[in-house]
């Protein structure tokens, strides 16, 4: 057996939290008042700023809920069909069937891991009312193309945005194509409320409407209330607030966004550098021309060689002191719920099938520091030249 000795523990993912962030919540904690405050509207405000002219930005209490309220506040129920990438977070799948709608699952691109207009295109039917794209790892979809292909067939567009802060096409963020974009900051994403999620929209009715579902359908809100306490509902709802907690956190990190992003960018160059020589191995990236990247975390598919071993190369890694995780450790029609309602027919996911069979996806975020940086970029090619095939 050999000897490993572990010199450094370089986590998958870590929030960045500093003495601001802290500061933030601190205040929201002396002031009384943990919901419908001013620190989500602060949030908001931010966020939207960032998305740029013509944005809304509504807080949630995760990107979940944005993509349920998605299709609530868009009126998709039974009887619809909603066209859903195969390889993403099964949220992007529940979302469509918690609403009594039917996912549709398309495969991807297999240098991406996007879905494609043309694939999207290939699953529309007459019962097919909207289609979701995920932004996988932070490259953007082709959303010119995806959207030419809605509009023809007059669909509903949904963007999951969980993993992609900061992705954008131009100028335009991700999230401001369709007609909703939802943005997680569960603790492993871009930036960390603990849980939390905004939904962006170019639509002034629907952020309306979303503030209205996320708050019990009431009519007015804390803040508008004639008399304390009063209000009426004229419509359902949810409770899928933000807290003033979470909103003080976000809003904060805001300030350091682009430093989050641009620690991101060098990281990730850093890695693929490293890694592009690595016999076995290739790097899911995309054309990047006009297109800026979010680079949430560098994802290797290893070659058919390489690829059944890939639960012993995470363990090696793992061993060494190296995090890794896997996007997504299932294609979602594979996945317990969906094999069992819905059957699962493999030959039509390959290419999803193999990046959740077969990828590892290494750290790149802002808080890893220059020496795990050098640790990592000689010890997983080390560990991935270990002659396993
Ligand atoms: C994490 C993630 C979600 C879920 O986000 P929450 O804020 O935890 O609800 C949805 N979609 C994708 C692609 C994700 O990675």
């Amino acid at each position: 057996m050999t000897q490993v000795t572990t010199t450094r523990n370089v986590p998958f993912g870590r929030p960045w939290i500093n003495d601001q962030d802290r500061q933030a919540v601190q205040r929201v904690l002396e002031g009384h008042i943990l919901a419908h405050g001013d620190e989500c509207k602060g949030f908001e405000e931010a966020f939207a700023g960032f998305m740029g002219p013509g944005a809304w930005a509504v807080s949630l209490s995760s990107c979940t809920a944005g993509l349920h309220l998605a299709y609530l506040q868009h009126g998709i129920g039974p009887g619809a069909e909603v066209l859903v990438p195969a390889q993403t977070h099964t949220a992007t799948a529940h979302a469509v069937e918690l609403v009594g709608a039917r996912p549709v699952f398309v495969d991807c691109d297999p240098a991406t891991g996007n879905v494609t207009a043309e694939a999207l295109e290939a699953a529309i039917t007459p019962e097919t009312r909207a289609l979701s794209v995920v932004h996988f790892l932070g490259l953007p979809c082709d959303m010119p193309s995806i959207m030419e292909v809605a509009q023809r067939h007059d669909l509903f567009v949904v963007e999951d945005c969980a993993i992609a802060l900061g992705a954008r096409i131009g100028s335009t963020h991700v999230g401001m194509f369709g007609d909703i974009g939802c943005y997680s900051f569960y603790p492993v994403k871009h930036i960390a409320t603990g849980d939390g999620g905004m939904a962006v929209t170019r639509h002034e009715e629907v952020a309306a409407r979303l503030q209205k579902w996320r708050a019990f359908g009431v009519d007015r809100n804390y803040k508008e209330r004639i008399l304390p306490g009063m209000y009426d509902v004229p419509a359902l709802g949810l409770n899928y607030r933000m807290s003033e907690i979470q909103g003080a956190l976000g809003r904060s990190q805001m300030d350091r966004l682009d430093e989050n992003l641009r620690r991101r960018r060098e990281n990730y160059a850093r890695l693929q550098a490293a890694l592009t020589d690595v016999e076995g191995v290739r790097i899911l990236d995309g054309d990047r021309r006009g297109v800026t990247h979010a680079h949430y975390c560098l994802t290797i598919v290893l070659d058919d060689a390489l690829g059944p071993h890939r639960d012993d190369i995470v363990r090696a890694l793992n061993e060494v002191g190296i995090g890794t995780s896997i996007y997504y450790p299932q294609p979602v029609p594979r996945m317990t719920f969906y094999r069992e309602k819905y059957g699962y027919d493999a030959a039509k996911y390959p290419h999803a099938t193999k990046i959740s069979d077969h990828s590892i996806a290494l750290p790149v975020g802002p808080h890893l520091t220059s020496e795990d940086m050098d640790y990592m970029l000689t010890v997983v090619p080390e560990v991935l030249a270990r002659g396993w095939a």
